[in-house]
């Protein structure tokens, strides 16, 4: 007991007083309250953003502690290709990070290369295991077929990958050149994918070495072919000999030889295929660009090329001549005349689609002595089962890949959409879950929206696997800047990976872009504000005036003392990703069906 009660003396320069020297337990403050704090992790807008719906404020928060191998564990719950991902995606993540608003956003591509090339995992120790009876073929291997085999395999199917090429990968192997994209790189996240018990059958094209009769004992089939032909342009031309496609190019360009280096090449498109073959041309003849130009109709900043391979490409000496588009080819003596009109690109707001017009009356001809078309790719037919159905050069398959015909699911370039590698490993990742469900007799539509993240067309595999735990995450609640405490996020540049100088870089193909140092990484990476997820910074329970912020020891989460809490929102505020919200008086958390 302590003596007899002394009041304190009131200081005006001490501002904390001691009202009481005995227990103030007593005064049961939680009953004045009219809303309660809920803290409940949510969905960062990056990952929103990123086709494959990878978990990255997670993955950032592991590597920010030194735990590269987590973070790549937590990539690898959605993307089987974050090496390749880490070098070649466009990063649509990055457009969306909440840090663009305070300073810059977070170098997301580069930190996924870093936890790539330096995390390791061990797939088969990660997985439950699982093991089920229905078999599943999957047929071609670019980056949608990987993703499906890989998903599958994952939820414990039997998978056989048929491949018409002698090695997987699709266009990573054959279209996207190794100084982007180093072969090694592609083989390690290959190596890891095949870890997980995949058959593979490499030089069997599905309709023609092995007829789809041959598929008819497995129990479903994933349809990816990509796109293998280089598009055509729309007018005949007299010289069809010496203008080649940018797909046929890239396949073999040694052929080109350097002993051609005085040949002047002209490029049309403006996409990522018809900068690779600059590029590649340039690597070709010991870094001479004087007499590669390449032609485009939209204007610099539409071109659908990714904006650094423009950028190095134009470092690398590269003449690239926008908002010109060609409406003839004709041979003159040895050389090609290549007729331009002047023109412009014009999207449809609804369809999205791009259509080129004629942007006044001007016209110009260049002079080439090779002509390469890259102005995208096509659909090479091959035999298809009776039943399914080819619209406009695209396999016709709704959004979950199923296709007219029952057990045959398709995806990547094969079936329209946004010809990236990101799109094409979310439809794999889509038709996996789409198999799994019609193997299992589940409702793909409710599957999907019980695990889709944001309003995105992404949703999470990890929600699909893995039993509900601590990291358990509201996967509808996306944090917005606003509610992002940013004082306790004090301004800093991204951290930006160096590159081979450009006299050095175009006479080989080794990589151009170097990753981040460890010391990078771990900058970078903490400069994340790890929007709605909790990482135990615990500033909810150091400002609560009413030490009523509690840590559940056994589930590792956070409560609130109802005795105690009066509801002012403090810790809300505090909270400095939003994990903490204050919402009103009877409203719970989401249960593990809502979330
Ligand atoms: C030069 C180039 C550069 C690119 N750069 C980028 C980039 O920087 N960033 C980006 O995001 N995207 C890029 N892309 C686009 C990206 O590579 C494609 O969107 C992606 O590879 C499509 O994947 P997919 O699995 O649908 O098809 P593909 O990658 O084309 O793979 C299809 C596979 O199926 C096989 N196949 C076809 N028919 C059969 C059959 N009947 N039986 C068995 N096997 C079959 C093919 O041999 C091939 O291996 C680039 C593409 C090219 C060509
Ligand atoms: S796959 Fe692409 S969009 Fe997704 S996190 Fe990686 S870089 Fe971002
Ligand atoms: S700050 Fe981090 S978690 Fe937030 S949007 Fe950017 S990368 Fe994602
Ligand atoms: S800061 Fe404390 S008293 Fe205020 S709402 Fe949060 S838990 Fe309740």
């Amino acid at each position: 007991m302590a003596g007899p009660y002394k009041r304190p003396v009131f200081d005006r320069e001490d501002p904390f007083v001691v009202l009481s020297f005995e227990n103030s337990l007593i005064f049961k403050t939680g009953n004045q309250r009219t809303e309660k704090p809920l803290f409940v992790n949510k969905v960062a807008p990056c990952r929103q953003a990123c086709p494959i719906g990878v978990d990255i404020s997670a993955a950032l928060h592991a590597v920010s502690n030194g735990d590269i191998d987590e973070g790549l564990r937590i990539y690898l719950q959605e993307n089987p290709l974050p090496g390749v991902c880490g070098r070649v995606c466009y990063h649509p993540c990055e457009a969306e990070c909440n840090r663009k608003t305070h300073d810059e956003p977070i170098n997301i591509r580069s930190l996924e290369r870093f936890l790539s090339d330096h995390g390791k995992a061990d797939l088969a120790a990660d997985v439950p295991i699982r093991s089920k009876k229905k078999k599943v073929a999957v047929v071609g291997s670019g980056p949608a077929g990987l993703s499906a085999a890989y998903h599958l395999a994952r939820q414990g199917y039997p998978v056989t990958l048929f491949e018409a090429g002698s090695e997987l990968g699709g266009m990573l192997r054959q279209g996207i050149p190794s100084y982007r994209l180093p072969t090694k790189v592609l083989d390690r996240d290959i190596r890891r994918i095949l870890s997980l018990g995949i058959e593979v059958r490499l030089g069997v094209q599905i309709g023609k070495d092995l007829s789809w009769g041959g598929l008819d004992s497995f129990d479903a089939v994933f349809f990816s072919p990509g796109l293998q032909s280089g598009r055509s342009l729309p007018f005949r031309s007299n010289s069809e000999n010496r203008v080649s496609t940018g797909l046929d190019f890239l396949k073999k360009p040694q052929e080109w030889g350097r002993g051609k280096k005085t040949e002047s090449v002209l490029i049309i498109g403006g996409g990522n295929v018809a900068v690779d073959v600059a590029r590649t041309l340039v690597r070709i003849r010991q870094g001479r660009a004087d007499k590669i130009t390449l032609v485009c109709p939209e204007a610099r900043d539409q071109m659908p090329a990714l904006r650094e391979e423009i950028e190095e490409a134009l470092e690398e000496g590269i003449t690239i001549v926008n908002g010109w588009a060609p409406h003839s080819i004709d041979r003159k003596g040895k050389r090609l005349s290549v007729g331009l009109f002047k023109a412009r690109v014009t999207k449809d707001e609804i369809s999205g689609v791009l259509t080129i017009v004629r942007a006044g009356k001007e016209t110009q001809t260049l002079h080439a002595d090779k002509v390469i078309v890259a102005i995208g790719q096509a659909w090479e037919p091959v035999p298809l089962p009776p039943g399914v159905e080819i619209r406009e050069g695209r396999v016709i398959a709704d959004r979950f890949g199923r296709t007219a015909l029952p057990g045959l699911f398709a995806g990547g370039d094969a079936v329209g959409g946004r010809a990236f590698v990101a799109d094409a490993i979310a439809s794999g990742k889509m038709g996996a879950l789409a198999i799994a469900c019609a193997l299992d007799g589940k409702d793909v539509d409710v599957e999907f929206s019980s695990h889709q993240i944001g309003k995105s067309t992404a949703f999470s595999f990890h929600n699909v696997l893995e039993p509900p735990g601590k990291d358990m995450t509201d996967l509808k609640k996306v944090v917005s800047f606003e509610e992002v405490n940013t004082l306790f996020f004090p301004r800093s540049p991204r951290k930006q990976s160096a590159k081979v100088t450009p006299a050095t870089r175009k006479k080989t193909f080794a990589e151009v872009t170097r990753g981040l140092t460890p010391a990078m990484g771990q900058i970078e990476s903490s400069r994340c504000f790890n929007c709605g997820t909790c990482i135990d910074c615990e500033f909810c329970m150091d400002f609560c005036p009413d030490l009523s912020v509690l840590r559940n020891e056994t589930s590792g989460t956070y409560e609130f003392n109802p005795d105690y809490c009066k509801g002012c929102g403090v810790c809300g505020v505090a909270c400095p990703r939003r994990v903490v919200e204050m919402v009103g008086e009877g409203i719970e958390a989401p249960s593990e069906e809502t979330r």
